[in-house]
């Protein structure tokens, strides 16, 4: 969003991007290795081994969602050693790659939105930004400006580089290995359901939760112009709305869910809870006064709007146990 583009209505150009045959062949796989899976759920497998998957997938969203993204990626909060450990941990669940390297691209998706330099190009469509992304190989221009982004942080951070130079040997142990070894070990699943349950199909849903991260904002995320009740609309758990635009223009707010929710989502409530154990300290986000104040001082003085909504945070004092009581916006 760096260049103001809001992207959706922009030209594009055709960026030459070569395809990743290895991955494109892998995920193929992956997605028919996930239906048989599936098929086994419904067929043989324990429910035992059903509910362990889905405790995996959830410890895995955990990982991506409030460790790599709100926490490492935008910096939303700080966490102590403990919790680190422990979100390093659920994000090697996922297997998709360490936690430095996923930050490096999503930052650079942030700073390039929406421009062919964006790894994820929302506005190319929901196809592009899910799946074919993520089988063609970055650009000479995109590593050029992945390298120069400020990863120093990460670099300070010895639970990050831990995982970044033992990542395949964390990988087997964690992604592969332990999952694998306790349903077999204690309630005697089969080998085929062992490994097609808990091995392809959470390695392939799993896949598809993480890819969301990116491509949501195409399926859930108000175009220009459209208009909905805020969030009032919700059939079952999908809606439409402005907090993935949000997103982009607050990324330092804690609050803001990865599928198009505010505060309400369960990656929220993990943080709070944490923050209430004095795991997890400055929860940052902003209140509805806040957004006023920030739109205020963004007319008066003419000034991007991310830098005022950062101004007003910065001169605003939240209670410290804001975390027991979120604001929402759509409560004024
Ligand atoms: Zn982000």
């Amino acid at each position: 969003m760096s260049n103001g583009n809001d992207g959706f209505n922009a030209e594009i150009e055709e960026p030459t991007r070569e395809g990743d045959w290895p991955k494109f062949w892998f995920f193929n796989y992956i997605q028919i290795l996930t239906m048989y899976g599936i098929y086994l759920v419904a067929t043989q497998a324990c429910l035992l081994t059903t509910l362990f998957c889905m405790l995996l997938i959830s410890l895995g969203v955990i990982g991506v969602t409030a460790g790599a993204h709100r926490l490492w990626a935008h910096r939303t909060y700080t966490a102590t050693v403990h919790l680190r450990i422990f979100l390093m941990i659920c994000q090697t669940l996922v297997g998709q790659g360490c936690i430095y390297n996923w930050v490096k691209y999503h930052r650079l998706h942030h700073q390039e939105y929406c421009t062919n330099n964006d790894p994820y190009n929302p506005s190319k469509g929901f196809f592009y930004s899910h799946v074919l992304c993520f089988i063609r190989k970055t650009t000479p221009e995109q590593e050029e400006l992945a390298d120069k982004i400020d990863m120093s942080d990460l670099e300070e951070d010895a639970v990050i580089m831990f995982q970044k130079r033992y990542y395949w040997v964390l990988y087997a142990v964690i992604m592969v290995i332990l999952p694998l070894y306790v349903p077999l070990k204690f309630w005697g699943e089969t080998f085929l359901c062992t490994v097609f349950v808990v091995g392809w199909m959470r390695s392939g849903l799993v896949l598809h939760l993480s890819w969301l991260i990116h491509s949501a904002t195409t399926i859930l995320g108000l175009k220009k112009g459209e208009r909905y009740p805020l969030d009032t609309n919700a059939v079952f758990i999908i809606n439409k709305n402005y907090w993935l635009q949000y997103h982009y223009l607050v990324p330092w707010d804690y609050q803001t869910s990865e599928y198009g929710n505010y505060g309400g989502d369960y990656i929220s409530k993990f943080i709070r809870v944490c923050a209430a154990l004095e795991l997890a300290t400055n929860l940052r986000t902003i209140d509805s006064n806040g957004v006023k104040k920030a739109l205020e001082m963004c007319l008066e003085t003419k000034k991007n709007i991310k830098d005022c909504l950062l101004e007003v945070y910065d001169s605003t004092s939240i209670p410290i146990d804001h975390y027991l009581k979120p604001s929402k916006f759509y409560n004024i």
